[in-house]
């Protein structure tokens, strides 16, 4: 019999091979998912198909199971490879070859971003940024569509100021507050309105799985286009009133970039010692002071902007603020008594949702932990 570090050689050689043989099956998966799309795009079909992912799933599942092996990490494996396989089918979706889109704030983060899909779909794009107003007559001229991406204390100004445009034209606003653009949209132009709220942010390189919310303005069989490429590019869609946008998001994104924020500053003042607070931190609380981290990395402006531009949500700030005046105080008077009594009527809210949001989130955090980002 070999020694025992020539028989670790010969497996760990077998072990490679097979690895060689995955990474074989990768490239013919691709080429097959390159089929795909060229009949996707043919047929007109959405990248993302929620029931075919779901089944596919399912069944590799149920084999994987059959075989010993572990359901949970073939669903694994295969997500991150369909993930993938919706960046490669987006690049090849070339849809909108005779349409001319002008974005305003083009130069800009969400802008870039719009601009980078409608050219790779195939449109004529043009930007008109902020030192491009001496041409904005003639790129509106003829365009199919207008596309604001601009800081939202702006927005309407913007409008104001826009030059006429073609009647059959689009105009659509990508800002995160729907009501005050979507009037001003109106007021500015008779032909097809419709205000968007992509629900992500610049640095999303596919739109599969995103959502994006609509709010519809004016002549939607006009702007269908416009929707059908966002479901193309793998996004969902929601549609709703500007006013219940405005009113929800009070809850997304305000309360919860306040709270974000009111964290992070918090630490600053304390002059906590971040290095530590992640060493001593499991994936869940990791992904927590990622989520706190984040927003920080980004764009000042567009979060003072978010929070100060609905004055609706100061009053949600201050019943905020005094619920946790009222639980912290009671925590300080020693009442445990009323925290589990807060806390069962919370449980009872949520519902269902606790322990799907439970599960859901336990998936993410295996994801987290494998991949360990910061050490
Ligand atoms: P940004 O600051 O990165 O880009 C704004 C762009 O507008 C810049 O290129 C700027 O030069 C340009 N601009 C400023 N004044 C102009 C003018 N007078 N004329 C023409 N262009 C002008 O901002 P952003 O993060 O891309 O946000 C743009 C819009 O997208 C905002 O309304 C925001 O609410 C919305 N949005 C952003 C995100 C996000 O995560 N960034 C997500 C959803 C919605």
């Amino acid at each position: 019999m070999a020694p025992l570090n020539e028989q670790l050689q010969a497996v760990r050689q077998q072990i490679d091979a097979a690895d060689s043989e995955l990474v074989q099956l990768l490239l013919r998966r691709r080429e097959l998912v390159a089929q795909v799309g060229v009949i996707k795009r043919a047929a007109g079909q959405p990248l993302y198909v929620p029931e075919r992912e779901q089944q596919m799933l399912q069944l590799r599942r149920q084999q994987a199971e059959q075989a010993g092996l572990s359901a949970d990490l073939i669903e694994d494996v295969l997500r991150r490879v369909i993930r993938e396989s919706y960046q490669q089918q987006q690049a090849a979706d070339v849809h909108l070859q005779h349409k001319k889109i002008v974005v305003v704030g083009g130069e800009g983060a969400l802008g870039g971003l719009f601009m980078r899909l409608f050219v790779s779909a195939g449109a004529a794009v043009y930007s008109l940024d902020r030192n491009d107003w001496d041409q904005a007559e003639t790129l509106c001229a003829d365009a199919d569509l207008l596309l604001l991406a601009v800081p939202i204390t702006l927005t309407v100004g913007i409008i104001e100021k826009l030059p006429a445009l073609p009647k059959h034209c689009v105009i659509a606003d990508l800002t995160s507050i729907k009501g005050q653009p979507l009037a001003a949209m109106l007021a500015k132009h008779s032909g097809p309105v419709v205000g968007l709220h992509p629900m992500f942010g610049p640095q999303q390189v596919t739109l599969a799985k995103q959502l994006v919310i609509v709010c519809h303005g004016r002549g939607r069989e006009q702007y269908q286009w416009l929707l059908d490429s966002i479901v193309r590019w793998g996004a969902h869609i929601r549609e709703i009133s500007a006013a219940q946008h405005d009113q929800a998001m009070g809850f997304i994104q305000v309360l919860r970039h306040l709270s974000t924020f009111v964290y992070g500053a918090h630490l600053a003042e304390q002059q906590v010692d971040l290095a530590q607070l992640v060493s001593l931190s499991s994936p869940i609380y990791r992904l927590e002071l990622m989520m706190v981290g984040r927003l920080f990395a980004q764009n000042p402006e567009l979060y003072a902007d978010i929070i100060l531009s609905q004055p609706h949500t100061f009053t949600m700030m201050n019943d905020y603020l005094r619920s946790f005046e009222t639980i912290l105080s009671q925590l300080q008077a020693g009442n445990k008594a009323a925290f589990i009594a807060k806390f069962a009527e919370v449980k009872s809210y949520f519902g269902d949702f606790s322990q799907r949001f439970l599960e859901d989130s336990q998936r993410l955090l295996d994801t987290a932990g494998d991949a360990q980002q910061i050490n």
